[in-house]
């Protein structure tokens, strides 16, 4: 048994049993991680308000290693990201993310780069007028990090030179696809304007700091968020929560809130 301390982010809390809770950290050095944190939900648990969805926090736990659930020994918070809380279309962006690095990674395999991204994405949330476009950045660069970089510079299904004839886009081929694939495709494909391959080239390419400043609006937006969900959801393989949900009475869900269209899709 190893005594780990790492930085974390919470994925996931769920009750367990009469009083403990079982946590799915992002962990620095483990990669995704379960914990179990006995007591934490008796009225003076040590962890207070620390396992909270979304928290950035230092974590020590106990690791048995043939072991997939780790022992929570100490949580302290680093930051809470206390903003996301009141702000139900943050909450949404949030779930979103974390719900898509939980779902792209596998336990125990660490990945900087997704961490740092993630805790760039929460942070950036209190910075940003348009939480939903925020998140489609993050969800373009959460992909490739993770392996899924969506392919635009040729055909995702032949390899060739998608050619100037309105490409689109097959979230089962994960890129752009020239007419003749998408005639043989049997999945469905999605329209992408110049406009919305520009953007998504700018966004793959760029920093994060600077990606997140690029604009959508109108067409080219609505086929971004169209394309990135769907192909997000494609690579995940279940649903996801969504991003925009404010027309919905929120419920509750293991992923913190989910709107009630996306829950009956999931039924
Ligand atoms: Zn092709």
């Amino acid at each position: 048994m190893a005594l780990v301390t790492t930085d974390a982010i919470v994925l996931k809390s769920m009750r367990w049993g009469e009083a403990d809770r079982i946590v799915t950290f992002f962990t620095l050095r483990l990669g995704k991680i379960r914990g179990i944190a006995r007591g934490a939900r008796r009225m003076k648990s040590r962890f207070g308000g620390t396992l909270e969805l979304f928290s950035s926090v230092n974590l020590t736990l106990f690791d048995k290693r043939h072991d997939s659930l780790a022992s929570v020994s100490q949580v302290d918070i680093s930051e809470p990201f206390a903003f996301l809380r009141g702000n139900i279309e943050r909450i949404a962006a949030a779930s979103c993310m974390v719900a898509l690095v939980d779902g792209v990674t596998a336990d125990r395999d660490p990945s900087p780069s997704i961490f740092h991204g993630l805790l760039d994405g929460l942070r950036s949330l209190g910075q940003t007028d348009d939480p939903e476009l925020l998140t489609v950045v993050f969800q373009i660069q959460a992909l490739g990090q993770a392996g899924f970089r969506p392919q635009l510079d040729h055909c995702a299904g032949c390899g060739r030179n998608v050619g100037l004839t309105a490409p689109k886009f097959s979230p089962w081929a994960g890129g752009l696809i020239c007419r003749s694939c998408e005639q043989k495709s049997r999945d469905d494909c999605l329209p992408i304007s110049p406009g919305g391959i520009a953007f998504l080239k700018q966004a793959r390419r760029m920093s994060f700091t600077m990606a997140r400043r690029l604009k959508a609006t109108g067409q080219v937006r609505s086929e971004l968020e169209d394309v990135i969900d769907t192909y997000a959801r494609t690579v995940v393989g279940k649903r996801l929560p969504a991003k925009n949900f404010l027309a919905a009475e929120p419920v509750s869900s293991e992923y913190g809130m989910v709107s009630q269209r996306a829950a009956s899709e999931m039924k």
